[in-house]
This record gives structure tokens, sequence and C-alpha cells, in this order.
């Protein structure tokens, strides 16, 4: 159980700053039930090698492996329901106590619950792209034929491969996203990091560019991260009852 006087730090934190910025991994969306890459018990790179399966390289060289081996994800992704930790972040940008969130996730957990400004460094499932010809489809109704048939989508255009939006092992970021986050976390004077490994680059520099900007950082995780030592403070537990709880202490002060 985490301690409520770190709750009420934190409130106190974000009732006095100007600039709150949220940096989120896939454990903010486990209480969905979307599994994360590299929680213990998550599986999802147990069974593959990801460089296989999960890079430009091996997409171009076998589709089929990757959408086999990513079409639970697709699945669970397309069932999945913003949870109380996605609705605290809405909350607090609909009171003016949030300027963005910066999201690694795929799964457009921010924006479905509400969010406005979300900048998602690695992509996400609503459009999709020819490899060939580059025309831009609906990743909806991509995804969802891809999960009827289990066929490797083809372009209506010109019969090339499709892939989603999303940003495999390999592959630049999006640079426009990336540099509106590295703005937003320079001119922060908080930002609440929450359930990320932060062990996949360049991402995981954002929280170190919003410390060194003089930003507070608090960091929300089940599991010790490998930036702890640089945080204000470190609250362990799930991020579904966490955020809720400090939104709440927040409400109580304003
Ligand atoms: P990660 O899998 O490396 O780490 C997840 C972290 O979240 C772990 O440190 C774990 O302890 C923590 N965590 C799990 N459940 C939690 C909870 N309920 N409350 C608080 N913390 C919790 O995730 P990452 O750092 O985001 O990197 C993984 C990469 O995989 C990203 O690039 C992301 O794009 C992708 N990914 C996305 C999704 C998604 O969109 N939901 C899911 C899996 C992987």
């Amino acid at each position: 159980m985490f301690k409520t006087e770190n709750i009420s730090t934190v409130a106190a934190w974000l009732h006095h700053a100007q600039h709150i910025v949220a940096f989120t991994g896939a454990g903010i969306s486990t209480p969905s039930g979307i599994p994360d890459f590299r929680s213990s018990d998550s599986g999802m790179w147990a069974t593959v090698d990801p460089m296989t399966v999960a890079s430009i390289y091996g997409f171009r060289h076998n589709p089929q492996a990757f959408y086999d081996w990513v079409r639970p994800l697709i699945q669970l992704t397309h069932d999945a329901k913003s949870n109380p930790a996605h609705l605290a972040l809405s909350k607090l940008e609909q009171i003016n106590k949030l300027d963005a969130v910066i999201t690694q996730n795929i799964d457009m957990l921010h924006t479905r619950a509400g969010n406005k400004t979300v900048y998602e460094l690695h992509g996400h499932m609503r459009e999709a792209t020819c490899i060939n010809c580059f025309h831009i489809h609906d990743g909806m109704v991509i995804l969802e034929k891809f999960l009827e048939d289990g066929k490797v989508p083809h372009c209506v255009k010109c019969n090339g491969i499709i892939k989603p939006n999303v940003i495999l092992f390999g592959e630049q970021l999006p640079i426009v996203e990336l540099q509106n986050a590295k703005k937003v976390a320079r001119n922060s004077d908080l930002m609440l990091v929450i359930g990320s490994s932060l062990e996949v680059a360049p991402a995981s520099d954002i929280p170190v560019i919003a410390k060194q900007s003089g930003a507070k950082i608090v960091i929300v995780n089940l599991e010790p991260t490998t930036l702890d030592s640089m945080a204000d403070i470190v609250i362990y537990g799930d991020a579904a009852e966490i955020l809720p709880a400090i939104v709440q202490s927040l409400e109580q002060l304003t």
C-alpha cells in the first residue's frame, strides 16, 4: 500500500505547479487489461525474439510473423477501455493542471479518456500505412479485418503490405511528436512518470530533460525503475489507484 503522505505531497506540488506534464508507459494500461512488455509475468517478450518480429527488418522479411505476434495486443487494444489512471489524467487536463501527456503507448487510451494534448512517441493504431506506396489507411478498419481473417493486410491501391502506424525497433520516432514532447518537458515544472520501465530510449530521455530543466519528478510504478534515483518522490503501487487518489487530494486543496 502506498503512503498517503506521498499522495498529499504530490497533490500539494500539483497545486503550486504551473506546467505539469505526464509521461506514460505500458503500465498505465495494464489495469485496462493490456499487458506491458517487461513485467515479469507479462510474457509478450517471453516466447519470441523482439528483434525478429517487432523490428522493421523483421516486418519486411516476415510480416505474417509480426501480425501473428501482435494479434493479441491488437485484440486487447480494440476491446480496452480507459481505466481510472487515464481518467485521472483527463481530469487534470480539464482543470488546467496538465499541459500534455507524452506517451509511449500505442493503445490510444489517453485520447479515448478525453485528453486533448497527447504526444504518442511510438505511434498509434488509428492509421496504417502501405510500406510500398505510403497510402494511409484507416487503422481500425484494417485491423478489424485482420482480427477476422488473420491475413496480412494489403493496400487497395498497389497491393503492398500495410503496417500499422506504430514504431518498430529500427524505426525513427515521429519527429514532430518528439520535438513537441521535448519542448513541453523542457518547459515543465512537474512531471508525473507513470508505468514505464524507462528502458526504451530515446523516449526515456524525456524525464531526464524535464529534470535537467528544473522540474520535480514523480515516479509511479509497481516496481523500481532505472531513474528512481533522480526522482523527487517514487510511489510504488498501481497507477489506477494512485492517480485518482492524487487528483482527489488535489481537489481538496482547490
Ligand atoms: P514496459 O513494459 O517496459 O514497462 C512497464 C512498467 O510499468 C514496468 O516498470 C511495470 O512495473 C510498470 N507497471 C505495470 N503495471 C503497472 C500498474 N498498474 N501501475 C503502475 N506501474 C505499472 O513499458 P514501457 O516503458 O512503456 O516500454 C514498453 C514499450 O512497449 C513501449 O515502447 C510501448 O510502446 C510498448 N507497449 C505499449 C503497450 C500499450 O500501448 N498499452 C503495451 C505493451 C507495450
